[in-house]
């Protein structure tokens, strides 16, 4: 029987736990010292590394990982209003990457970040679980059908054994497009509602 797949009901310590697992396995240490605030430099990762990471988090977790920065889907949905020309976060891009990421490395990035420069602080641990826990919120793991929980299937898909179906995984960018479009509209509705 394969392992049921992880949900969005599931604890930060449940999602940390086996997210630990999976960078200590990857990088051959001690799962102890995968901590929320560990980075990922500290933990000795290299870039290829963190691409085989990547791979084995979108499996043990069944989900696809964005392959864009959330501020690149964010400017083609919004505009230059929240990247600059020079690759700077403005002040809107700042509101959404913290709304987006409500982790002490997004609280912490100084005004007049760039997208690389954020890039390089989102290298922590919390800061992949939080973008693990919101690609769950969108990820199917129960049959549409049946109710039966759902299990890895084919490469970007996932699979009902009892049906015999499979279903797609939203690719992660697509993930981030639908909640930057839920943003905007939650942020325009803030703005036209006036007060008595
Ligand atoms: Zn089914």
């Amino acid at each position: 029987m394969p392992t049921p797949l992880p949900t969005a009901a599931w604890t930060d310590a449940q999602l940390l736990d086996l997210f630990a697992g999976v960078v200590a396995r990857s990088l051959r240490i001690d799962a102890a010292r995968v901590t929320p605030d560990a980075t990922f430099t500290a933990l000795g990762a290299e870039s290829l590394d963190l691409v085989e990471i990547t791979l084995d988090v979108e499996l043990a977790f069944g989900v696809l990982w964005p392959e864009r920065h959330v501020l690149e889907i964010a400017r083609e949905e919004l505009g230059p209003a929240t990247v600059s020309d020079e690759g700077r976060i403005t002040a809107l891009g700042m509101a959404l990457l913290r709304d987006r990421l409500p982790v002490a490395a997004c609280a912490d990035l100084p005004a007049e970040t760039t997208i690389a420069g954020a890039t390089a602080a989102f290298l922590r641990v919390d800061v992949w679980v939080h973008v693990i826990r919101v690609l769950l919120a969108a990820a199917p793991r129960c049959c549409p059908t049946c109710g039966a929980a759902l299990v890895l299937g084919s490469p970007a898909r996932v699979a009902c054994r009892p049906c015999g179906r499979e279903f797609d995984l939203l690719p992660g960018d697509e993930v981030n497009r639908a909640w930057i479009r839920q943003w905007r509209e939650g942020r325009a509705g803030t703005a036209s509602a006036s007060p008595e």
